[in-house]
């Protein structure tokens, strides 16, 4: 038996970070055969570890804020510049590392990991039971078993719930987020990115990119509806699309009967090719069966309707899509206390997505998690 002032189960961006800040004897468990894998996979592999502008509306709860006045993201710029770290950040305030790699986020943190001599890493180490004990907490692998007086459950979204139930500690039951959503089939739209689209639905009305897939729309404007949707429990429903954004209807109306008037005798989808893609310009064109239509033969009411069909083309959501980013759900930030430490179960510290506690796009869900990490490891 093994015996340790804290045990960190999990070891991905909250759990390190959590060792990193640690004095005390600690040992970091990690389920798969290395740590921080996750790590490599975010922002399409260049990691986009924080944003600019740490806005707290940007979580589907304001009692994030007390934590970030602990450890917001200018100190966790410098906790990683101070690692080696330089990064830049795009237009909308995104950080990546200066070398556009998320290996460099993790080799840097290990590299400060390995030099910790007060914690033990252990890999292919994944609990089987988590006991409370008088003094501390008990937690047994297939071939060990470990007393911690401190415990720490850094398991990211879904794997940990086996842990809170064994604690008798409750939680929001999770649900995927920050994901694609499946639609009814977009004939011939498969691969069209559309910019400037504004996306509205179920209160939600943003702008942004969107890709379109053969039965899925995605793209960070729907990864954000999709936060949306699953803070609300719903996943399936109607949204509409503006393709035109950034004109107004009635100036839309007057652009397309000049075209029209200007070039009578091409077909619809030629028209209609001087405002979108092609492919799209098809499907609507398809869809109202006037694709092939001479410009000359639309009526006013005709007219009227596309407009109408490119200000608010109606997409049937029918669910998420497999490939999520993160989990809503977990222990409520109510139930722990300004240090992360369960109020009712002592000694218990629940950081990064177990917590409830969940971001947009844009570098917020591992800024919650270094945040967390740091704020707990400062306590061990
Ligand atoms: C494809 C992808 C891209 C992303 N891109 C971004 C991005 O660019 N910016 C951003 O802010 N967020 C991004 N995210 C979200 C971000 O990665 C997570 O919010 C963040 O990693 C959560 O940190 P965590 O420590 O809570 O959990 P994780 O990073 O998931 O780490 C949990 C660790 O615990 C281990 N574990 C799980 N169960 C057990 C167990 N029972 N015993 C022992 N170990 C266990 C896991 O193997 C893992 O190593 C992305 C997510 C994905 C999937």
């Amino acid at each position: 038996m093994e015996q340790y002032d804290a045990i960190i189960i999990g070891a991905g961006a909250s759990g390190i970070m959590c060792a990193l800040n640690a004095t005390a004897k600690t040992l970091l468990l990690e389920a798969s055969d290395r740590v921080g894998k996750k790590i490599l996979a975010t922002g399409n592999g260049k990691c986009n570890l924080t944003n600019d502008n740490l806005n707290i509306q940007c979580y589907n709860t304001p009692l994030v804020k007390p934590y970030f006045d602990q450890f917001n993201n200018e100190e966790t710029l410098q906790y990683f510049a101070d690692l080696g770290l330089f990064t830049y950040a795009d237009e909308a305030g995104r950080r990546y590392p200066l070398s556009n790699s998320a290996n460099t986020v993790l080799d840097l943190l290990l590299c400060a990991l390995n030099l910790k001599q007060n914690v033990k890493t252990v890999v292919n180490a994944m609990p089987l039971s988590v006991e409370r004990v008088n003094n501390g907490f008990v937690v047994k692998t297939q071939n060990q078993t470990y007393v911690g007086r401190k415990l720490v459950l850094a398991t990211g979204g879904n794997s940990g719930t086996q842990y809170l139930q064994q604690l008798k500690v409750n939680y929001q039951s999770s649900r995927p987020s920050l994901v694609g959503l499946k639609t009814t089939k977009n004939k011939g739209l498969a691969g069209v990115r559309v910019s400037n689209v504004r996306v509205q639905g179920n209160g939600f009305d943003e702008v942004g990119e969107i890709l379109f897939k053969e039965d899925g729309i995605s793209g960070i404007v729907i990864f954000n509806l999709s936060a949306h949707l699953a803070r609300k429990k719903i996943s399936t429903g109607q949204i509409t699309l503006d393709f035109l954004s950034g004109i107004e209807i009635n100036k839309l109306s007057t652009m397309l009967q000049s075209s029209i008037q200007h070039h009578p005798k091409y077909l619809m989808a030629d028209i209609l090719e001087g405002f979108l893609h092609k492919s799209l310009a098809r499907n609507i064109l398809e869809k109202l069966a006037l694709n092939q239509t001479m410009a000359k033969d639309l009526t006013i009411d005709e007219i009227n309707t596309l407009v109408a069909t490119l200000k608010h083309y109606p997409v049937t959501v029918t669910g998420f899509a497999d490939n999520y980013q993160v989990h809503t759900g977990g222990v409520n930030l109510l139930d722990l206390d300004e240090h992360l430490q369960h109020r009712q179960v002592r000694n218990l510290y629940c950081i990064g997505e177990l917590v409830d506690v969940d971001g947009v796009c844009g570098g917020y869900n591992l800024q919650w998690a270094w945040t967390s990490g740091k704020i707990v490891g400062a306590v061990l």
